[in-house]
């Protein structure tokens, strides 16, 4: 008979063996969504209480979309649920060994662990840019950055025309990636369309948009035609792009390039790369380049019942001999294929290896404009692109009150040229920021 456990972290004991998941993000949510209650305990960690669609954080922070349009409440996801237990808190560290995982709520002793932590932003190494640039990766991330954006612009009017600094509605974007793309041409339209009538007495042709790319094209996953749609869109929108434009460094006020060229501006957004977002514990060898390494049934190569799915695992294959690429769809298809895999090896069976299934790529630059790259080379942009990545992306939201929100926003948008969430619910000031501190706290706002 299997040994009853000791309640902790006030799971209930069991015999079945318990299935913890580090990380609600798109293969958490998929892998604990397939693994039925029968079979199996099912305990979900995250350090958040909800799930966050990324792919549209960047709507948040350029006030398309309030944060909860794109976030789900995990227990509302799993309310049917007899043996499924979700805990917000933070995995310290795994003890393979042991077979334990270390959280700040206590130990608990697994018997699969499924690693789906995702990625963090990578800065390089770059102190200063790690101290001053704002990155895009989580909500409060996004709330972050809208607060930052029209702070500027009330401090901006607190200054008032004809003596306002050229550089003070400067916005540099580092990253040329789709983040990059997507919020450069978010931000174009608000340039364009909303904000001239929020602040009649600012001069928005000294609001420069810059976008930042280290390699000589943008969307470098993409097809080439997909980047060159994008470079003549976004110029179209009045957007300044560089491409070969390596960032050495910013100090809060001024963005200097490897080529000693210096961009004044007081934000700065960095989405030029991501790591994997490893535990604590796991050997050195079983990982490469930041990610675990995996066979091709998503095991952990040297691990005893540890998987590793999405953005932080590597799994080297004839098709993707670097790994599947860091999306959502690679994460969503290995956490169904763990609910597999594991039940297989539940009943002493074995399952095929998995195989990614490429549904193709997908970015927007603005309304109407957009690139897509379907499976089979196959190539276009514009409206149709666009009306595609609205439907993909609405399927693709966690609860039926999400689409329902993102829907309702974007009617609004398109109808009425206005990005309504133009909030700053909690202001923003960025560490070291001091002019912003003065301005802020002289005018005693935000509390
Ligand atoms: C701004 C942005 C835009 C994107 N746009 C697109 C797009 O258009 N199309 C696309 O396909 N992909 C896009 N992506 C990428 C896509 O979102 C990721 O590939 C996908 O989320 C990976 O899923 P995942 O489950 O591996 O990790 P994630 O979804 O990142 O989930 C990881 C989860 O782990 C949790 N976690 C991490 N560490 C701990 C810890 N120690 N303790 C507790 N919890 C922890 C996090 O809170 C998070 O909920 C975008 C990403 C970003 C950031």
């Amino acid at each position: 008979m299997e040994p009853i456990r000791q309640l902790a972290l006030n799971i209930p004991a069991t015999t079945k063996p318990r299935v913890v998941i580090v990380g609600a993000g798109f293969g958490g949510l998929n892998t604990a969504q397939s693994l039925p209650d029968e079979k199996f305990q099912v305990v979900l960690f995250d350090k958040h209480n909800y799930h966050t669609f990324q792919p549209l954080l960047y709507q948040v922070a350029s006030a398309a979309l309030q944060a909860d349009a794109i976030a789900g409440p995990l227990r509302s996801l799993f309310h049917n649920r007899k043996d499924f237990h979700f805990r917000m808190l933070r995995v310290l560290s795994v003890e393979p060994g042991m077979k334990v995982v270390n959280t700040t709520a206590g130990p608990l002793e697994y018997d699969y662990l499924i690693i789906s932590s995702g990625a963090k932003t990578n800065y390089f190494g770059n102190e200063n840019m790690q101290k001053y640039a704002l990155p895009l990766k989580t909500i409060p991330n996004a709330l972050n950055f809208r607060s930052q954006l029209m702070q500027l612009f009330e401090w901006a009017s607190l200054n008032a025309n004809p003596d306002i600094e050229d550089h003070l509605l400067n916005i540099v974007l580092v990253g040329g990636g789709p983040t990059g793309v997507e919020m450069a041409g978010a931000l174009s339209e608000l340039r364009k369309k909303v904000l001239p009538k929020d602040y009649p007495r600012l001069d928005f042709s000294k609001m420069n948009i810059y976008l930042l790319e280290g390699l000589d094209r943008l969307l470098p996953p993409m097809s080439a035609k997909a980047s060159a749609r994008a470079k003549k869109d976004l110029e179209k929108m009045g957007v300044i792009i560089k491409l070969g434009a390596m960032v050495q460094d910013y100090d809060g006020e001024t963005v200097t390039l490897k080529d000693g060229e210096q961009i004044k501006t007081y934000i700065v957004i960095w989405s030029a790369g991501v790591t994997g977002e490893l535990t604590p514990g796991i050997p050195p060898e079983w990982a490469e380049r930041g990610r675990l390494l995996t066979d091709t049934h998503c095991k952990v190569i040297g691990s005893n019942g540890i998987f590793a799915i999405g953005d932080v695992a590597l799994m080297k294959t004839e098709d993707y001999p670097k790994g599947h690429p860091g999306v959502a769809q690679p994460a969503i298809q290995m956490g169904k294929y763990i609910g597999k895999n594991l039940d297989a090896i539940h009943n002493g069976r074995t399952v095929k290896p998995f195989k990614y299934f490429d549904k193709g790529s997908l970015a927007t630059i603005g309304r109407g404009k957009a690139v897509a790259d379907l499976p089979g080379n196959i190539f276009f942009g514009g409206r149709l692109a666009w009306f595609i990545w609205l439907f993909v992306h609405v399927q693709f939201l966690v609860s039926f009150r999400n689409k329902l929100l993102v829907l309702a926003n974007w009617t609004w948008n398109l109808f009425t040229f206005d990005k309504g969430n133009r909030l700053i619910i909690r202001p923003y000031i960025r560490k070291g920021d001091e002019r912003a501190k003065a301005v802020f706290a002289e005018n005693e706002v935000g509390s």
